[in-house]
């Protein structure tokens, strides 16, 4: 029989996927001797066997009563005695941390029986108990039995105001006995039925909530956003209570072994004397920082900071962990590797290395390539007379402007206008989330670095500041007030520095940031490191030497200019990928080219291609002399001809117009003609690429020519360039053997006329999927492979490239069949497998055939680790997002043992 059910002392921290990760790390303290309430794992096995079944496997229920019994016996006290009860803490655990994202019931078993003995146990403590009891209606109403959480939270703010106190604890046990007669009473009207006595009853049907709580609408969302799979399903943890709330001895915290934020390092973090622990996290009550508990509890303070640095170690990394004091016993509720801002996690990797935990590799592991996009991210320039109208905490670094939000609603307006907005809130919670997706940064009044809003914030990567105690955020009015007076309303722009924690008025400038302009070999990295970042600078300088020397992937950049080269080879580019040359036929060119295509005959269509051949050779000379000895593909004209010609709508009106007055020139009537001539349904699948270069008498010959005559000047004037001509859209081996007879006879004239050795190869797009299949035969004539992954993404898919993202993707993405744009993110399942037998077939024929990448992916990290297992020589991208794809590829090297490929 499956076993479903594991104790803590059983498991250990590799089991993250059976147990969830809390499961996991309670059970790998437990194995470290650490003090951890003894208790059990539901595992994510059960919960898949829910979601598929609708109801739990077979026998789950007595392995659940065989596990309590053991808790039991290790704390001596039952569950449902009325005398000295047991009670448990029911929390979900998935494999991948979704913090908030699911659902928690504390005091568990807990009835109008078993409420006496809790408060027996406490020294006669009614009021204790009675709070306790009255916190496991609010989360089982809410959560358990969908109960809206405001009925709730009305009754206690009515029992406040009767007794003119400001908060809970200033209630009396008579207070709190009557909260809970409300709350029963809420529960009875809501749902028809009375709270479930039975201590077991409460424990399933927690259990369930859980189970189901992992499909609520915001974990989808959440799983979306961070591109978790929506199959793995939750662990539920049940573990033993214990009462941070008990008296003036109890408290509750959660803490990081260092500085999440910068990486510093030193304790951080935040606690409360007498509370539960949701009490920190939601930050409802003002924390105190996590040091001053020496202060108040000496010796559970040095138990704790003792037991801190024991779990960094055993973890070789930042942990986080959440921690409760009963009468002076600290007992440890969680921990993981925490989560951390980019700066940290770059700072925190280069610091292990130094402090020889652990090798520069590993280093290199720790840290990814959305981090480092993060971090070029820039923030707002110096200015002495700026003043901040208030200043909270700096939760998330980076400088965010945008108009006011105070909704989801609003700041996703805001996203689909183009102007990401301040999502402001007084303190967020699970349900805020699709707003800070949406938003450029969070501002809230209240809670800690550690409140929901900074830990999703600083995982989202969105700028966020926190703690505003200042502000007042008045949503019904649409107002954010300080100290009483208006200070901004929805709509006005403000801007928040996340790594500062100021908030000022209107849109304030920004600059660009010192790793970035450390990356593009604006100052060395001795220049940086006397800076404000100079740590930053040097952790990325350390870490980005490792990728180079471990990476096997090369890296170059996409790039049409002379100016962009510049910057992709700043940047580290090694190579030009992908020159496309229809970027430069536009402009003041565009004439010349409505020629070519009007040409009706064959020698206007010479003049056309002999008046566009030297500013080509020009185009292709600077290129060459920028990159030096470096490679550069230049590819063929792609796009269908009537990109270049006008919209035919406009021109009809401009023809009718012309019409009624002095008649229409005889150039509008030939170009109306062509545009009519050369209009496609469908113009991606149409006269584009290799197509237009056999259609086209003399086209790719002059394009060619000027190539080659460019290669021919710079090998003249010393230079040694490497130049690489691609060929777009191939599908069939005899279309490029017929294109290449024209241009092997120019380069036979060029060879001769010019007298220079011309090294020039000859390669193709692997961008369609007959071509992948067919690149057996394809490599008989291409010297190299280059997959264009967008079209390849484009004819796999049967989605168009250009409208997909703004339509029914959104739709699909909702039901879950895709986490993240194929244009985004490579389809591994799919179009890479056609890039895989592209390149083994390419290979079987050609062996050793360069292969590169020149699509969108090229620059995207879980896409790279791809094409490096795939075996490909080398990705090209955007030059922004070179120094990520080189930090990636050796990432890529390093991990490449536990890549497979991920749906
Ligand atoms: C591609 O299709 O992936 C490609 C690089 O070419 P383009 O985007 O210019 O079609
Ligand atoms: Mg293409």
């Amino acid at each position: 029989m499956t076993t479903y059910v594991y104790p803590f002392s059983a498991g250990s921290m590799e089991q993250k996927d059976l147990l969830g990760g809390k499961g996991a790390n309670l059970a790998e303290m437990t194995r470290m001797g650490l003090p951890v309430p003894p208790g059990f794992t539901i595992t994510t096995e059960a919960c898949r066997y829910f979601m598929h079944h609708g109801d739990i496997p077979a026998g789950l229920t007595e392995q659940i009563r065989l596990q309590l019994i053991g808790v039991e016996e290790a704390i001596g006290r039952r569950f449902g005695d009325p005398h000295e009860p047991l009670l448990v803490s029911v929390r979900s655990g998935a494999a991948r941390s979704m913090p908030g994202m699911m659902e928690t019931v504390l005091n568990v078993g807990l009835n109008d029986e078993t409420v006496h003995g809790l408060a027996a146990m406490a020294g006669g403590d009614e009021r204790f108990a009675m709070d306790s009891y009255r916190r496991l209606l609010q989360m089982f109403g809410r959560t358990v039995q969908d109960i809206d959480a405001d009925l709730f939270e009305e009754v206690l703010d009515r029992q406040k105001a009767e007794r003119g106190v400001a908060t809970d604890v200033e209630l009396s046990a008579a207070d709190m006995a009557r909260v809970v007669e409300e709350f029963k009473a809420i529960i009875r009207r809501e749902t028809g039925e009375d709270f479930p006595q039975d201590p077991h009853e409460q424990l399933h049907r927690s259990m369930l909530a859980v189970f189901r709580s992992w499909n609520a609408p915001r974990a989808i969302v959440f799983r979306n956003a961070e591109r978790i799979s929506h199959e793995s399903g939750t662990a539920v943890n049940i573990g033993a209570m214990v009462f941070g709330n008990l008296d003036e001895d109890s408290a509750t915290g959660v803490g990081f072994t260092r500085d999440p934020a910068t990486g510093a390092p030193g304790i951080y973090g935040d606690f409360l004397v007498r509370a539960q622990g949701e009490d920190v996290v939601a930050g409802i009550r003002n924390t105190r920082s996590l040091p001053e508990l020496e202060q108040v509890m000496p010796e559970v303070y040095a138990q704790l900071s003792g037991i801190m640095e024991q779990l960094e170690e055993h973890y070789r990394d930042l942990c986080d962990i959440e921690f409760t004091v009963e009468s002076g016993t600290l007992w440890m509720l969680q921990t993981r590797v925490g989560k951390r801002t980019a700066a940290a996690a770059f700072r925190i990797a280069a610091t292990l290395v130094e402090e020889g935990t652990i090798s520069a590799e590993e280093a290199l592991t720790r840290v990814s390539g959305a981090e480092l996009t993060r971090l070029m991210f820039p923030h707002f320039a110096p200015d002495p007379g700026r003043r901040a109208i208030a200043r909270g905490m700096n939760a998330s670094p980076g400088a965010a402007v945008g108009p006011l939000a105070f909704t989801n609603e609003e700041a996703e307006a805001a996203q689909r206008d183009g102007t990401p907005a301040i999502l402001v809130r007084r303190e967020t919670n699970p349900d805020d989330l699709a707003g800070m997706i949406a938003a450029a940064g969070v501002l809230t009044a209240r809670g800690g670095r550690t409140s929901h809003a900074a830990v999703v914030a600083r995982g989202l990567g969105r700028t966020c500041v926190v703690g505003v105690e200042a502000l007042e955020v008045d949503e019904a009015d649409g107002v954010i007030r300080l100290n009483g007076e208006i200070a901004a309303r929805r709509g006005d722009e403000i801007s928040i520095d996340g790594t500062t924690g100021e908030v000022f008025l209107g849109a304030q400038p920004v600059e660009p940031s010192d790793v970035a302009r450390y990356l593009s070999g604006e100052v060395t990295v001795e220049q940086a490191a006397a800076g404000e970042a100079g740590e930053l600078v040097q952790a990325v300088h350390l870490l980005m030497g490792v990728a180079d020397r471990v990476r096997r992937l090369r890296v170059r950049a996409n790039a049409d200019t002379p100016e962009d080269a510049a910057r992709a080879r700043d940047m580290g580019a090694e190579g030009i990928g992908l020159a496309r040359t229809e970027h430069m036929f536009l402009g003041d060119r565009r004439p010349l080219v409505e020629a070519l295509i009007l040409a009706a005959t064959p020698g206007e269509r010479q003049v056309a291609l002999d008046a566009l051949l030297p500013l080509q050779r020009r185009d292709f000379l600077a290129l060459m002399q920028e990159m030096g000895e470096r490679p550069v593909t230049i590819r063929l004209l792609d796009p269908p001809l009537h990109e270049f010609l006008p919209d035919i709508t406009e021109l009809s009106v401009r023809i009718a117009r012309a019409e009624e007055h002095e008649g229409a020139t005889e150039h509008d009537l030939r170009l109306l003609d062509a545009v009519r001539r050369l209009h496609e349904q469908n113009p991606m699948l149409g006269l584009r690429g290799v197509r237009l270069g056999l259609s086209i008498p003399g086209l790719y010959g002059m394009q060619v020519r000027a190539i080659l005559e460019a290669e021919a000047l710079a090998l003249a004037d010393g230079g040694a360039p490497r130049v690489e001509i691609m060929i777009p859209l191939v599908s069939s081996v005899r279309e490029l053997r017929e294109i290449k007879q024209e241009l092997l006879a120019v380069r036979d004239d060029v060879r001769r006329e010019s007298g220079q050795d011309l090294t020039t190869t000859i390669g193709t797009m692997i961008e369609l999927p007959r071509a992948a299949l067919r690149a057996d035969e394809i490599a008989q004539e291409a010297e190299f492979f280059s997959f264009g992954t967008n079209d390849l993404t484009q004819t796999t898919w049967g989605f168009s490239r250009d409208d997909v993202e703004a339509g029914f993707f959104f739709t699909y993405r909702d039901r879950g069949i895709l986490l993240i744009s194929p244009f985004e993110s490579l389809d591994q399942f799919g179009v890479g497998e056609l890039v895989r037998i592209g390149t083994e077939r390419g290979r079987s024929t050609r062996p050793g055939l360069k292969v590169g990448v020149c699509g969108e992916h090229g620059g995207d990290p879980a896409s790279i680790h791809f094409f490096h297992w795939a075996g490909l020589d080398y990705v090209s991208c955007s030059p922004f997002r070179v120094p990520v794809a080189r930090l990636e590829a050796g990432r890529a090297a390093l991990l490449e043992e536990e890549f497979t490929p991920q749906h």
